[in-house]
């Protein structure tokens, strides 16, 4: 079962504490603003900036309001 919306909405970014969108395979959380993907493991978010990877430009950004 993947992270849902409603962990996606109390999570935040731990550098810039903004909001946070699923990637498009479901397996990171993307911070827009940073460029930073934290990684999903075990369907727990791993939200420490050391663990994160950069993303890259080709990545899309979902952004859900
Ligand atoms: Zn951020």
């Amino acid at each position: 079962m993947a992270v849902d919306s409603e962990l996606l909405e109390i999570l935040a970014c731990p550098k810039c504490k903004g909001k946070l969108a699923l990637n498009s395979s479901g397996d990171g959380i993307i911070c827009g603003a940073c460029r930073l993907v934290y990684p999903i493991k075990d369907d727990i978010p791993v939200m420490l900036i050391d663990e994160a990877d950069t993303l890259g430009p080709e990545e899309p950004v979902l952004q859900k309001s």
